[in-house]
């Protein structure tokens, strides 16, 4: 499927500018069938991507809220986008290849039942195991 209208109505829907990079990047996330560090975005990308420019449009799109980024356990970063971010989701971090997954039907609202006085800023959650590849 091709990523890039569904990439550009989001950007413009955030009142953003859609640059090339922005959704080249954008689209590429969406594309994705799981989160992506940097050198594999890279990849994914197929032609050479300015790194600086990368990173820029990055932040961008975390900042917009239109990707997301996840530490994994050896603390890099993993970018992916969904289509419909109306909740948090969990993710899936596998202990065999390392591969982090969005879980966009694993809702993290349970985790916002909190006792009385505690306020939540932020949830991560990350179901560590094995993914279909390496069960
Ligand atoms: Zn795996
Ligand atoms: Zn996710």
């Amino acid at each position: 499927m091709d990523a890039f209208p569904q990439a550009e109505s989001l950007i413009r829907a955030r009142q953003g500018r859609a640059t090339p990079a922005r959704l080249r990047v954008l689209a590429t996330l969406l594309a994705a069938p799981r989160a992506l560090t940097h050198h594999e975005l890279e990849t994914a990308l197929g032609e050479p991507f300015d790194r600086v420019t990368l990173y820029r449009v990055l932040d961008w799109l975390v900042k917009e809220r239109l990707a997301h980024k996840i530490a994994g356990d050896d603390r890099v970063w993993r970018f992916n986008a969904v289509a419909a971010q109306t909740h948090p989701h969990a993710h899936f971090r596998c202990t065999g290849c390392g591969k982090v997954f969005c879980l966009e039907n694993l809702s993290t609202s349970f985790a916002l039942d909190l006792p009385t006085g505690f306020r939540a800023e932020h949830v991560d959650l990350t179901v560590a195991g094995r993914c279909p590849n390496c069960a």
